[in-house]
């Protein structure tokens, strides 16, 4: 059976959904695996490294998706109403094909995925548990993105993070406050730790707290029954109610005219990201202060931020960047080519020539599998059918 890994083509897309080394794997599986020529160039995988690990290089986009039985993406392949190529006519009846599909953002994708007859998997559907914690592409692509979003904020800033104490003075460590205490934002704490920041954090959901002070951060949060309720099952948030967000607000506007740098991870599946930062309490900063909106492209939690720029007010810096990961484009690629081969490596049936089996009764298959033999399946599209 025949894996495609074509170029990605959107915009501010640097990673690719395969490595020479998780190549190696699917050969050694009885795959054959062709890469677009140039596939890896922006992350920095050479096309002679694909070359040396077995994969064919194929420079003719239709001759690399012909007869494949998997397509490896990164994002979604460009579909005929959304530029000039349309990659998802390419895709052949009965592939499977994996990438972080963003359903939610493009609902009307998933039926033409079906009349593709493609059998899609959304990545990003993969539920959080602990037999899946090798595939979660959310939380290895966002472990980066808190990462980078402190380099980013620490490049604008135009004063040290951490205390200096030398002959010609001291330099008083930055102050940074991190909105959503989630995978990303842990590894902002994180990372801001290590830089030598004073730290704190804040969200909406009560186990946040240990997470946060285990890393060294003070959490400041609002005291209600609420937050009880605040965690999903899945253990993402909740949308909280207009007296909570009020609440909120004021905890916020009181906490960020003290600090340095902030930065913003609050995120609710499916919706909007909440806004934690009005116009307000940007301009009760300090000229210099910096604001990094990680949620930027799902609507922002600074009202602020304007998405692919570095905005300024009032000598604030917000920060708005496409794509956070991709600009760790090596590492991401790595990571996230690693989750699709945890991902597909249980769907192979071993024999003469490999074999691929979805089981529905799998939670894993059943939460990600958008569409299957012609049809919608996942529950949040059906009615779209
Ligand atoms: P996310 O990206 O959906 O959201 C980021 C953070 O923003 C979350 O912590 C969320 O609670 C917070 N948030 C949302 N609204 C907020 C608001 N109004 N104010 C402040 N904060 C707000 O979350 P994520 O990083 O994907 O993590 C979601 C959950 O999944 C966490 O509980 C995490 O520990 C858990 N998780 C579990 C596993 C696993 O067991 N395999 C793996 C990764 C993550």
């Amino acid at each position: 059976m025949k894996i495609a890994v074509p170029r990605e083509r959107r915009a501010h897309e640097k990673r690719v959904a395969a490595t020479p080394d998780t190549v190696k794997k699917y050969i050694a599986m009885g795959f054959e695996v062709v890469i677009e020529a140039g596939a890896g160039r922006q992350a920095q995988l050479p096309d002679e490294l694909y070359a040396a690990a077995g994969a064919v290089i194929e420079p003719d986009l239709e001759k690399l998706y012909a007869g494949a039985g998997v397509v490896l993406k990164v994002q979604a392949p460009l579909r005929d109403d959304e530029g000039e190529l349309d990659e998802l006519a390419l895709v052949p009846r009965d592939a499977l094909l994996l990438a972080l599909l963003s359903p939610f953002n493009a609902p009307e994708s998933v039926p033409a995925y079906a009349h593709a007859g493609v059998t899609a998997i959304a990545l990003e559907f993969v539920p959080r548990i602990t037999r899946a914690q090798s595939m979660d592409v959310l939380s290895s692509q966002s472990n980066l993105a808190g990462y980078k979003a402190v380099l980013d904020a620490a490049y604008e800033y135009d004063r040290a993070m951490p205390m200096m104490m030398t002959a010609a003075g001291t330099v008083a460590p930055a102050k940074v406050m991190v909105l959503g205490a989630g995978v990303a934002g842990l590894q902002a704490i994180a990372t801001a730790k290590r830089l030598g920041a004073i730290v704190s954090a804040t969200d909406v959901r009560p186990a946040a707290k240990e997470q946060v002070e285990s890393l060294g951060g003070r959490f400041v949060m609002v005291e209600s029954d609420e937050t009880r309720e605040a965690e999903t099952a899945g253990g993402y948030a909740k949308e909280m109610s207009e007296d909570f967000k009020r609440r909120q607000a004021e905890l916020v506007a009181e906490t960020i005219k003290t600090q340095d740098i902030v930065i913003c991870t609050a995120l609710i599946p499916g919706r909007k990201a909440p806004i934690l930062v009005n116009d307000d309490m940007v301009a009760s900063m300090r000229p210099g202060s910096v604001i990094v909106d990680l949620a930027v492209e799902q609507g922002g939690n600074c009202t602020a931020a304007v998405a692919g720029e570095v905005a300024e007010v009032g000598g604030v810096k917000i920060i708005g960047h496409f794509n956070v990961p991709s600009r760790l484009a090596t590492d991401a690629s790595s990571l996230y080519a690693k989750n699709l081969l945890n991902y597909l490596t249980p769907l192979v049936e071993q024999g003469d020539a490999p074999k691929l089996k979805l089981d529905f009764d799998d939670e894993i298959v059943a939460a990600s599998a958008l569409t299957y033999e012609g049809a919608v399946v996942h529950d949040a599209f059906t009615h779209n059918n």
